[in-house]
């Protein structure tokens, strides 16, 4: 079985597009969205509802929290709040009722999913560091544990070892994208971050997500461009602060 995981769409619609244009084209059996759906980007409901379109499973980001309930943006940066505050006003009430419905976390098909950790979801910490998933790895009992919420994919093992010292990626193009593929090992444990579709920030300004190969047990991370100008304008023109498109271009 072929599972499609994304995460941390952000309202971005030209990426997200593009990504289930790659879904489709890789016939995947399952999609599975760690959340972040909304946030940032100019467009929320289109994102919300081909988001639900596509995905078997939707869990909560911090910003589908804040995006529905205004109240929780109290820990969030100026620009973020302003985004948040800006997406309240235009979703709907059912809108705002779906995200805040979703669930904080999930074990399904035998793996682990959650937006930020599994230790303590509601506290949407980051795992950034191996030291940060040394912490993670006892409060998950499955081999796989997948998470979004930093913008940054990276695959950690629980014997520290990180995804530069696992086997050596398999390197391919295809017609609209670039994967690297990762054969993981049964016996192990990992935590891995799909990346972000819509808000890239490992300098990298290509969208990310993940395909897990539950028969072979690979993982893949593709990397595709899309319109990335469409959806920095559409920041602009929507009035959200600048910061928000010109971070799109850069990848961070
Ligand atoms: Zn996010």
């Amino acid at each position: 079985m072929l599972i499609a995981i994304i995460s941390d769409i952000h309202s971005n619609l030209e990426a997200l597009q593009k990504a289930v244009e790659i879904i489709e084209q890789k016939a995947v059996d399952r999609v599975i969205c760690l959340g972040d759906i909304v946030g940032y980007g100019a467009n929320p409901k289109q994102c919300l509802e081909l988001t639900r379109k596509i995905s078997h499973h939707i869990i909560m980001g911090n910003h589908d929290q804040a995006a529905a309930d205004v109240r929780y943006t109290d820990i969030f940066t100026p620009n973020a709040r302003t985004a948040a505050i800006w997406t309240n006003k235009i979703l709907s009430d059912d809108e705002r009722v779906k995200l805040l419905l979703l669930p904080m976390g999930l074990k399904i098909e035998g793996m682990t999913f959650v937006h930020a950790s599994p230790h303590n979801p509601y506290e949407w910490n980051y795992i950034t560091k191996h030291s940060e998933a040394n912490l993670n790895f006892r409060y998950f009992d499955t081999p796989l544990c997948f998470i979004g919420h930093s913008h940054v994919s990276k695959i950690f093992c629980e014997e520290g070892a990180n995804e530069d010292e696992l086997i050596r990626p398999l390197s391919t193009v295809g017609i609209n994208y670039f994967s690297n593929k990762y054969q993981l090992l049964k016996s192990k444990k990992y935590i891995i971050n799909v990346g972000s579709v819509g808000q890239p920030r490992d300098k990298d300004w290509r969208l990310s997500f993940g395909i897990l190969d539950t028969d072979n047990w690979t993982y893949e991370n593709i990397r595709a461009e899309y319109d990335v100008k469409a959806a920095a304008k559409k920041i602009r023109d929507a009035g959200l602060p600048e910061i928000l498109a010109t971070r799109l271009l850069l990848g961070k």
